[in-house]
This record gives structure tokens, sequence and C-alpha cells, in this order.
């Protein structure tokens, strides 16, 4: 977009990651989209304050452990599973994944470099094996025994819980969803989002669509389909979400994930994260 500049085609930039999305209002690629139907469907804290962006779902990214072999007591924070006794039994995917940036990002923000580089350093040392594959695949290598505990988004466990493979539906039964970090800093939690191009074309028809995304049908069509959770409170939520129960999220400027990112990738180099 940066480089097509005025002809850009693009009316629209839908993304996920409030640093990204963050990064892009930087960038100058987008212009301010601002309506009070979007004000009232979307909560100012999934908001950029100047309207650069706004979010349309958020994602929280959880501890997921399979139920025959893990007490749900066994579990607490994300800094936990740095002790001994997972070791060997963590599933997680490459530091490439900007997922992972962001969760090592936000630890920076909160709780500083310092503690941030023994978390990675401390789960490099309890992994299962190598990173391989995406969340996705974390999931079904704990369905495999593989490892017993996943880092990973969950969404992607309400997507395989929907699978045309019987044999992958099949695998959300034998997992359990765990919201860490709810007596400290909160869950971590990202955001799906969007923002209006600098040089759009078609700036109504774009408003329109995206208050129509962020209203209670688009936002209840939406999270039955992702698995991803609705940013507007009025929205229905799939029953697997339901039943994981409420949660503390962190709570994180988003334009700090970007700024920590370098620092971040820096940490897992470091920490012998693949
Ligand atoms: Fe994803």
């Amino acid at each position: 977009m940066k480089r097509e500049g005025a002809v850009s085609e693009a009316d629209l930039f839908f993304t996920v990651d409030g640093g990204v999305l963050n990064e892009a209002k930087r960038q100058q690629v987008l212009k301010p989209m601002q309506s009070a139907v979007l004000d009232d469907n979307v909560p100012a804290r999934w908001r950029d304050p100047e309207h650069y962006w706004i979010g349309v779902a958020t994602r929280a990214r959880v501890i997921v452990y399979a139920k025959d072999r893990v007490k749900r007591e066994e579990l607490s924070t994300y800094e936990s599973l740095t002790d001994a006794k997972w070791k060997g039994r963590i599933l997680v995917r490459s530091s490439s994944s900007l997922y992972n940036q962001s969760l090592l990002a936000s630890f920076i923000a909160l709780n500083g470099e310092g503690r941030a580089a023994s978390w990675a350093r401390g789960i490099a040392e309890n992994m299962a094996r190598a990173p391989k594959g995406g969340d996705r695949e974390q999931a079904m290598a704990i369905a495999e025994g593989i490892g017993d505990i996943a880092i990973m988004n969950t969404y992607y466990v309400g997507q395989l819980s929907v699978s045309e493979d019987s044999q992958e539906a099949r695998i959300p039964d034998g997992l359990g969803v765990f919201f860490p970090d709810q007596e400290t800093g909160g869950t971590h939690v990202n955001i799906s989002g969007i923002g209006l191009a600098l040089h759009a074309k078609n700036e109504d028809n774009a408003r329109k669509l995206v208050e129509f995304m962020t209203g209670t049908e688009g936002q209840t069509l939406l999270s039955s389909e992702s698995f991803e959770y609705p940013v507007n409170p009025k929205a229905a939520i799939p029953d697997l979400l339901r039943s994981w129960g409420t949660f503390k999220a962190q709570s994180l400027d988003f334009a700090k994930l970007a700024n920590n990112r370098e620092k971040a990738i820096a940490l897992f180099g470091q920490a012998g994260w693949k």
C-alpha cells in the first residue's frame, strides 16, 4: 500500500495483531474512520483513540492441556511453565511467529526484560520437540502424545472442533483450555482489526462494511465461523467459547507490542527458541 501510494486499489487494511495495526498507522497508509455506529459497536479499549484502526475480534493466547495427563490445579501462570516438572512436555510454534513475538513483547512491557528472557529460556528448555507447525499442529501433537501442554490461540481449538475430518474434530474433547495469570497480569489477548486505507476510493461502502462486521449480526456470524471473541458485547458467542468461561485479560497498550518486537526476537535468539 505504501509503495502504490495514490494508485492503490485498497479500501481497507484487515490484519491480525494490534502492533501491526499501530505500525500501519505510523507508516501513514491509513486515515481515520469515524462513525457513531462504530463507537457504539466497539468498546474504546479495542479502538485506536484517533480512529485509525478498529478491532473486529479478540483472541487469547492460552495454555491448552491434555485432560488425561495434566490436572487443572497444576496450572497457574505462563511463568510456571518454566518449572522443571514440565521438562519435555511443552509444545509451541517457532519464535518467528508473530503470535509468540507479541506474547514475549507483552512480557517485556509488563515484567521487564530480565524476566521475559528467563521465561523464553525456561520454555525452550522444557519443549517436547523443536518448534514445528502452527498453533493447530501443537493441539494435534497433544492428541498424538508428543507433549502435554501447548501454548496457543483459543480459536484453533474451536476450528478443530468443526473440522470435516472426524478424527480431527474429536481432538478438542481431550483438551482443556486454561487462561493463565488470572491472579497476576491477566491472559495475553490480541486483536484482529481493520483500518481505512489512506487512498480509499469507496470510503462510504468501506465504512458500512466495517459497521456491519462490528454490529451484533456481523459479530455473531464472525465468531461462529472463526471462534475468535467478538469485540461487540451484544454479540452471541459459540457454546464452546462460553464453556471456557470468562477471564481477566492483560491490560496493555498495543503500541508497546510493536515497540518491543525487536527486543523479543533478540531474546528468543539468546534463549535458543528456534
Ligand atoms: Fe491464527
